[in-house]
């Protein structure tokens, strides 16, 4: 199993398939990877010759200095979990200095109206973090296909547009989200909950399905109050957004529009832990 720590062993490791113009898929994560990262990187195998996997928790991305300290970190598991996959996966784990060039700050982007709500909203800078990792990952790299998790869908809508502003011959794949036996989104979160918060969460993806069933008849406002009334009185789970949006602007859903694509968004507290996730409603 090859790590590369560098940017120039990354690309060391590739010059061989660049030569032969072989397909080279990349799947960015954070680590502590489950099910959900898997996911992503089998389907990168599936379609590449060789799938680049990256393991960086990204400083500049959390708006939380507790929730980067509580970030699970285990490469020697992750490496594991990726060799049982494919012994022929090359891993990318940098350090912040190397792939920041020793400058560890965020660049500033517009992404216009795809960074008004939600996630933009609530985590103040966030997606200035993620967009200037995912550009220096996708520079050292230089990947033809990229893989994301719906589960994190503004951030995947987000990295279509920054792929788009910056030019880069790069496809951008949106994979579905994978999830636990009760429905709860998987995250690596997950594992800080307790037992029986863990086993009650399948609530937040009920709470979407009955959302998007009224979808059908109701308006979003009547939507909107049925959910946090859902959540007002539960003892486990405190509601921080629910949203209904347009797919493609990611702009909220005021009146149902022909052939315009919506999905409903949620993030939620349980043992001060955030869990987030969406569905698509039509
Ligand atoms: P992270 O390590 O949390 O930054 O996630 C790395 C990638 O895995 C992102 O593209 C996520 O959207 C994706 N991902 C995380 N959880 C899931 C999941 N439950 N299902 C599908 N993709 C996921």
């Amino acid at each position: 199993m090859v790590v590369a720590r560098t940017k120039k062993e990354v690309q060391n490791a590739l010059a061989i398939y660049r030569s032969h113009n072989h397909q080279i898929g990349f799947v960015p994560t954070m680590g502590a990877l489950h099910r959900g990262h898997l996911s992503l990187v089998e389907r990168a195998l599936g379609e590449n010759v060789i799938t680049v996997v990256s393991i960086f928790i990204n400083p500049t991305q959390f708006d939380n200095p507790l929730d980067l300290e509580k970030y699970p970190e285990n490469l020697e598991k992750d490496a594991a979990l990726l060799k049982a996959l494919s012994p022929d996966i090359l891993i990318f784990a940098p350090s912040p200095l190397e792939i920041y060039d020793g400058n560890v700050m965020a660049n500033s982007y517009d992404f216009g109206s795809l960074e008004k709500e939600m996630e933009g909203a609530y985590r103040k800078g966030h997606f200035n973090g993620v967009a200037t990792v995912v550009e220096l990952l996708f520079k050292a790299v230089s990947p033809n296909t990229a893989y994301f998790g719906e589960k994190d869908f503004q951030q995947l809508q987000i990295i279509r547009k920054l792929t788009r502003q910056l030019a880069l011959p790069i496809t951008i794949i949106g994979c579905p989200i994978e999830r636990e036996s009760n429905g709860l989104a998987r995250s690596s979160r997950n594992e800080r909950l307790s037992k029986p918060t863990r086993e009650h969460s399948g609530f937040i993806l009920t709470t979407l399905l009955t959302a998007k069933e009224k979808f059908g008849t109701e308006n979003a406002h009547y939507i909107r109050n049925w959910v946090v009334s859902e959540f007002s009185n539960h003892p486990l789970f405190q509601l921080e957004y629910f949203e209904i949006v347009e797919e493609e602007t990611l702009l909220p859903y005021k009146e149902k529009k022909e052939n315009i694509k919506y999905r409903a968004f949620i993030a939620v507290y349980a043992e001060r832990i955030r869990l987030i996730d969406n569905i698509a409603l039509n």
